[in-house]
């Protein structure tokens, strides 16, 4: 047999072989499907045998400085408050996993903010902390400057402890006159930076989002199936800035404004650590959350880990925590705390970010960095409480 029969002959049979395997249906007895298998029907289990601990409870009481408990409806001028997660249910997760303080971002301004204090900390004390959020809009109105101040003041009076800034200012919030995108270091918000430092109210703030958010959604995107299943998250083509340009319009107001201090909410970029260093050793009023980016820390373990130890006194815990089932590695209950205390106090292996059968953010798992109690009390609680000015 010369070579070009003896190859014909293999694809023949290959060709049967396929025939018989496609005849066959993927049964419970496990026969091969089709080659074709479509990615959403992929759920691969791991054969690795790995140690498995569970963390019940963190190791000390902490603050989860990022949560979303309450949000605003809407875009209205005054803005109703809505709960995606009930009080009764907060406590009881935080009391079993040993979170002594929530902190809800998304309060709101005005009448929202106020029912918003009044069920969560003045209903229960020492157990919830308030931010507000700006009046986005009033943005374009042309005394949007002062106004923005005063309603910091009275949010403050009211007895709200920081200002939450969402990732809408640099991607959504527009110009009611001409649709321009607002930029996030627009002079008219230095009256609303400056007053937040003299009352020392931290500013937890997102901006951007993943880098590949701005990116085509192609087979090339390690984040394809989180975009498909949230399409407006994408921010590739169309006016958006670049997250580059977003990352540097957000130093210029950390250094603008120097008496403020700042929580760069996801880590800031937690794909690029070293661009995120450079920025805390530029930016000495800058700290950071890993509020949903444990699956980034969590796949360059051993850089988390040495992040962690310089910037130890610079890090909060938080989770971005939430009512509803979307984002399953925000979904607020018992799994979701469980694999943060997993990854931050042990060193397992190759495990999953969230409760889900298949990663949620991008087909990878994590392992875990090992803090140390020095740097895990500051971590859950005591950088957080210094930010907040609660007494230890
Ligand atoms: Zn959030």
């Amino acid at each position: 047999m010369n070579r070009r029969d003896w190859i014909g002959l293999c694809s023949a049979w290959m060709l049967a072989g396929r025939k018989k395997i496609s005849a066959q249906t993927t049964g419970a007895g496990g026969a091969q499907s089709s080659p074709d298998l479509p990615l959403r029907e992929y759920v691969p289990k791991s054969m690795l045998q790995v140690h498995e601990t569970h963390v019940a409870r963190a190791r000390f009481p902490l603050i989860d400085f990022h949560t979303h408990i309450t949000g605003v409806r809407g875009n209205s001028r005054e803005p109703v408050l809505r709960f995606g997660i009930e009080p009764e249910k907060c406590l009881a997760v935080m009391n079993r996993k040993n979170i002594k303080t929530m902190v809800d971002l998304t309060g709101g301004y005005g009448s929202a903010l106020r029912e918003a204090i009044q069920k969560l900390p003045e209903a229960h004390p020492g157990r919830f902390i308030v931010f507000t959020e700006p009046a986005w809009p009033f943005a374009s109105d042309p005394d949007y400057a002062k106004r923005q101040a005063d309603l910091i003041q009275d949010a403050h009076k009211a007895g709200a402890k920081g200002i939450k800034v969402l990732k809408t200012l640099g991607l959504f919030l527009r110009e009611t006159s001409n649709h321009k995108l607002v930029r996030l270091d627009d002079p008219r918000f230095d009256p609303m930076w400056e007053t937040a430092g003299a009352l020392k109210m931290p500013i937890a703030i997102h901006t951007s989002d993943p880098l590949a958010f701005f990116l085509p959604i192609d087979r090339y995107n390690e984040r394809w199936e989180e975009l498909h299943a949230h399409p407006d998250w994408s921010f590739y083509g169309k006016d958006f800035p670049s997250n580059k340009e977003l990352q540097e319009e957000r130093l210029t107001v950390m250094k603008r404004h120097p008496r403020t201090q700042f929580v760069c909410l996801h880590v800031a970029e937690a794909e690029d650590l070293g661009f995120v260093s450079q920025c805390l050793d530029q930016h000495p009023n800058m700290n950071v959350d890993i509020a949903a980016r444990i699956g980034e820390l969590g796949r360059q373990p051993r850089a988390a880990r040495k992040f962690f130890d310089k910037y130890q006194d610079r890090v909060v815990f938080g989770t971005d925590a939430s009512g509803g089932t979307a984002t399953p590695q925000q979904t607020f209950g018992d799994a979701m705390y469980e694999i943060y205390y997993r990854f931050l106090e042990t060193e397992d292996e190759y495990f999953d970010y969230a409760p889900a059968p298949v990663p949620p953010q991008g087909r990878w798992r994590i392992s875990g960095i090992g803090l140390p109690e020095t740097i895990l009390r500051k971590v859950y609680q005591g950088n957080a409480s210094r930010l907040l000015g609660l007494s230890a």
